[in-house]
């Protein structure tokens, strides 16, 4: 999975190691970083390697496999400080993802559609496509539809098919139960997370309307000062689009090493290439990210200037 794994990301590798299991296979499930607290409830996720803690370990399973499964990943540099070993392994590497431009010449085989809503619903088509849809257990069945419902924006986004949807009811009929799951990923934060959030949105959010964009800009005092850990700030960058007539959203969180970006936008505008070209990073067409190396304040200017740039698409936006 990729570095600072999501609920996609997690839940498909997870569901996939659940059905491989069941045929006898020894699968180590590796993540390239540590995850937000809130996936630990995921079955199988306490046995999940992090590669950054575990490396010498991880560099030897990686070495000696015989199949490396990639998901919900696109290029090698997803992986982080794993890119190396994953390159170099005799493993047969197999990608399984719907981002955008997927490093083909790294992988042996592969499935690779940006129009699929989630990992794991490929993760699912590809147990439908084996035949052996009973294997699909109660921990399979969660781990696919965590990873779903969190990269579908609970369904909302208009990448939830009508195939995302017979999926779901083929779980419910497997008897998955889907409320303790939306409980478990959503009401499981800490107070401050809360705390956070109410500073962020009333002192670190500039709304540009001339150009139906909001940015929020957190400093890395407030990460300590409320103490924030991974996954604390996903979803964030959503906040600002449910603000009327906003079309871009940005957030841009200062880690110390580096400025991480997210990007979301509504409709036509296309954040995947906005994050390639001023900020080395990329993703889907409403969802993206990226990086800087600037200080703050110059990754603020960076992308009040991109935005200005981008200003005959945002300012007269069209759905
Ligand atoms: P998020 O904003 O939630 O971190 O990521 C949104 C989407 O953008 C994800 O699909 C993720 O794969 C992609 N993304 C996030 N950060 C980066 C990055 O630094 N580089 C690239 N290539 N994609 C990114
Ligand atoms: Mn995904």
């Amino acid at each position: 999975m990729h570095q600072k794994p999501d609920g996609d990301a997690m839940g498909s590798t997870l569901a996939l190691s659940h059905f491989l299991v069941q045929f006898g296979h020894h699968v180590t499930v590796i993540s390239p970083t540590n995850w937000a607290s809130f996936l630990n409830w995921m079955p199988g996720a306490k046995q999940v390697l992090d590669y950054e803690r575990d490396t010498e370990k991880c560099n030897q399973l990686l070495n000696t496999a015989d199949w490396l499964f990639c998901l919900d990943f696109n290029s090698a540099a997803r992986t982080k400080r794993m890119e190396t070993t994953l390159l170099e392994t005799k493993a047969s590497r197999i990608l399984i993802d719907h981002h955008q431009e997927p490093q083909t010449e790294i992988f042996a085989f592969g499935v690779s559609d940006t129009t699929k809503s989630s990992t794991a619903e490929m993760v699912y088509d590809f147990i439908v496509a084996s035949g052996y849809t009973e294997k699909i257990n109660k921990q399979v069945a969660e781990c696919l539809y965590a990873g779903v419902m969190t990269d579908t924006g609970s369904f909302r986004f208009p990448s939830s098919s009508a195939g995302v949807h017979r999926m779901i009811a083929d779980l419910k009929e497997k008897g998955l139960e889907h409320s303790i799951i939306h409980e478990a990923l959503f009401d499981n934060f800490s107070e401050n997370r809360f705390r956070f959030i109410g500073n962020v949105l009333l002192n670190r959010m500039e709304v540009f309307y001339e150009y139906n964009t909001a940015l929020i800009a957190v400093p890395q005092a407030d990460l300590i000062k409320y103490d924030i850990k991974t996954g604390d700030t996903e979803g964030l960058v959503n906040f600002p689009l449910s603000i009327e007539g906003i079309k871009m959203a940005a957030i841009i969180i200062d880690r110390g090493e580096e400025r991480k970006c997210s990007f979301r936008s509504k409709g036509s505008f296309d954040v995947n290439s906005f994050a390639r070209k001023y900020f080395n990073g990329g993703g889907h067409f409403n969802a993206a990210g990226g990086f800087s190396k600037g200080s703050l304040e110059e990754t603020i200017a960076d992308f009040k200037k991109a935005m200005k740039e981008n200003s005959d698409q945002l300012s007269t936006y069209k759905f």
